[in-house]
């Protein structure tokens, strides 16, 4: 089962396309059972503000564990979920490992954003900002500890819904970033309407910056529209220095990329957290 998938993943990821007629037809079953077994991980990733040099907030992102029996790369995890109806089992999956890891950071004294993926996908669900809510009582935890980046992968059919539910979790406390800015879906009407908080560069074009003069310029562009709206900017996918620097001249705020850190497990993360501050303090 592992062979196929990987097998499946190299011949349909080559080209960044997803071929969902390719996918196994088990797949939806096997992730299905995986999500049932509370068998997904999560790691975190950094994201750098480059003025101060801290430790600005962190990125949840789910992980089929490498040694699971039926292992699932997250790209084929996640397709398949917003493909087959799971995704809300999924996020809610996420959000109790988080929560749960993330209280034993605090009792440590990190206490630190973080951010979760949300597939634009469950902002049409009417319940969704009361099973949110819900979940940061159970855990005690305020909401404006918690930020969401809105993922898509499906045009937003109905905006105003939308506006209204993102306006509603803004109410609560929650942060608001919407993801991949540029890519897919997202469209300039989000940023009329939506109550966002930052903007995210996909790292399409962040990895593309030093190469390519017209990555350069759409990188330039996503940063000055967002700062036109007075908005922060994150790129996510850095990986050298010459690119955060060209980002840096640019006014972007932060930056997430393994020129940093890779997405690591909890208990990683507050070894790399304290000692990053030792290094940028020293
Ligand atoms: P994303 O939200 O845009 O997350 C950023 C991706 O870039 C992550 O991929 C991260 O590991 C990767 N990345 C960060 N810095 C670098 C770098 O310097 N170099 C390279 N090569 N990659 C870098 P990952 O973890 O594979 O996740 C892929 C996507 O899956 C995410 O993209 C997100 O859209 C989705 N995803 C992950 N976790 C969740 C989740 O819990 N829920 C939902 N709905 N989607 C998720
Ligand atoms: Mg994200
Ligand atoms: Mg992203
Ligand atoms: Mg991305």
């Amino acid at each position: 089962q592992k062979k196929a998938l990987n097998e499946h993943q190299k011949f349909s990821f080559a080209s960044g396309n997803v071929q969902t007629n390719l996918l196994p037809e088990n797949l939806p079953k096997l992730v299905a059972e995986v999500i049932e077994a509370n068998g997904l991980n999560v790691v975190y990733q950094p994201k750098v503000d480059l003025s101060t040099m801290r430790i600005h907030s962190v990125e949840a992102l789910v992980r089929c564990p490498s040694d699971h029996p039926e292992y699932i790369p997250v790209n084929v995890l996640i397709e398949t979920v917003e493909r087959c109806g799971l995704v809300e089992a999924l996020t809610l999956q996420v959000i109790n490992i988080v929560l749960r890891e993330s209280s034993q950071w605090q009792a440590a004294g990190l206490d630190v954003l973080i951010w979760i993926n949300l597939s634009a996908r469950l902002l049409a669900q009417a319940h969704l900002t009361a099973t949110l809510a819900h979940k940061m009582n159970i855990w005690l935890t305020h909401p404006s500890r918690i930020g969401l980046e809105l993922t898509e992968s499906a045009l937003i059919q109905d905006v105003a819904q939308t506006t209204e539910v993102l306006c509603e979790l803004k109410r609560l406390g929650f942060h608001l970033s919407i993801d991949d800015f540029g890519t897919g879906y997202s469209s300039f009407a989000y940023l009329r309407r939506f109550p966002i908080d930052e903007l995210k560069i996909d790292k399409l074009f962040v990895q593309g910056m030093i190469e390519s003069l017209q990555d350069r310029q759409i990188v330039k562009s996503i940063i000055d529209l967002a700062h036109n709206f007075g908005l922060p900017v994150v790129a996510e996918g850095v990986e050298d220095e010459k690119t955060l620097n060209l980002l840096k001249d640019m006014g972007c705020e932060q930056i997430q990329g393994f020129y940093f850190a890779k997405p690591m497990p909890a208990e990683q993360l507050l070894i790399w957290c304290a000692e990053f501050h030792r290094i940028h303090t020293a």
